[in-house]
């Protein structure tokens, strides 16, 4: 039997039954925040109660929005430390560019993972002729406190491992599902799918009773272990999942997103990932003065300034948002 289960007695038709009660699951509305100028994206992490759900420390998720005649995604240059980004395209055109010098278009079905380390600088922007569609994601992975002072590094994967359920197909875009693998590097034990439902039906999916989870549908609603969940929400699963359902009323596109929880306590600013505000601050100074993160060749928008830091110190906080004392 796992740890953490209680078993309880149900009377049923006179007799005795041990059921398990669900490991808990909560649904969390996501918040609208403007990314670039001309980007909106449904912001699911992090969110007040729940900071991270195993090391997935951000999740946005933009589109699908008609972006024809318009600039698309426009993110100017600017700094990462001691994170992952995960950028999944399922429409669209976005040129990724960054310190190291990489310069690469990111198509759908193709996923893109900069791993900052102690520091890197990187800009998202859609070419001048772009498709009309925009759809994906972008998440953010915490380095655990062995690999966030690494060296930078960026992976761009054309080819990812494709399961199929009856008529669903399952891309594992991060960590291992079943019996595939996704070559993204990662560093601590997660993982990332995305499922295609093209119709109707119910899906019944293996999971690792070890891990926490998030579930959010890209296009329409799914119930989720008993929980509508439409896009703009994230539904969080704790540990002690063996299975879950995903029953769609038609075609979705859902992404699952889980892994061990993550014990290291965080400080969160801006497009940084630190233990200390010390580290933030430095940081922040690296950046304006033009130190540490490199320039992005190639890219003619000017770096983005850091906004200014708070008055208060910044805590490090751990996934339930807590501070330490
Ligand atoms: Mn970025």
């Amino acid at each position: 039997m796992r740890e953490g289960v209680v078993w309880m007695e149900d009377q049923l038709y006179g007799g005795t039954v041990a059921t398990a009660p669900e490991p808990e699951s909560v649904l969390l509305p996501g918040h609208d925040v403007p990314l670039g100028r001309y980007t909106t994206v449904r912001r699911l992490l992090p969110q007040r109660q729940l900071r991270m759900v195993a090391a997935w420390c951000f999740v946005d998720h933009f589109g699908p929005e008609d972006v024809s005649g318009r600039p698309g995604m426009q993110v100017p240059p600017h700094p990462h430390t001691g994170l992952q980004t995960i950028t999944w395209l399922v429409d669209g055109e976005i040129v990724h560019r960054d310190s190291l010098g990489s310069d690469q278009p990111i198509r759908p079905g193709q996923l893109n993972l900069m791993s900052a380390g102690h520091g890197i600088a990187h800009s998202e922007m859609s070419p001048t002729e772009h498709p009309p569609g925009m759809h994906g994601l972008q998440l953010w992975v915490a380095l655990p406190e062995g690999a966030r002072h690494g060296e930078p590094r960026f992976e761009h994967h054309t080819e990812l491992p494709v399961l199929r359920d009856g008529d669903a197909t399952i891309t594992v875009l991060a960590g291992r599902f079943g019996s595939a693998e996704s070559p993204a590097g990662v560093h601590t034990s997660l993982v990332a799918v995305e499922m295609v439902l093209p119709g109707p039906g119910a899906h019944r999916l293996a999971l690792n009773p070890a891990f926490e989870y998030g579930v959010l549908t890209m296009s329409n609603a799914v119930d989720v272990a008993g929980t509508t969940v439409a896009p703009g929400s994230l539904l969080y699963l704790a540990p002690g999942r063996s299975e879950l359902t995903v029953e769609a009323p038609g075609e979705a596109r859902v992404a699952l997103l889980g892994g061990e929880p993550f014990e290291e306590d965080l400080v969160m600013w801006w497009n940084f990932v630190g233990r200390s505000h010390e580290e933030i601050v430095q940081a922040r100074e690296d950046w304006m003065a033009g130190r540490r993160f490199g320039r992005v060749a190639g890219c003619s928008a000017e770096p983005l300034p850091a906004p200014a830091l708070p008055t208060v110190r910044l805590k490090a906080r751990d996934r339930h948002g807590r501070t330490a004392g």
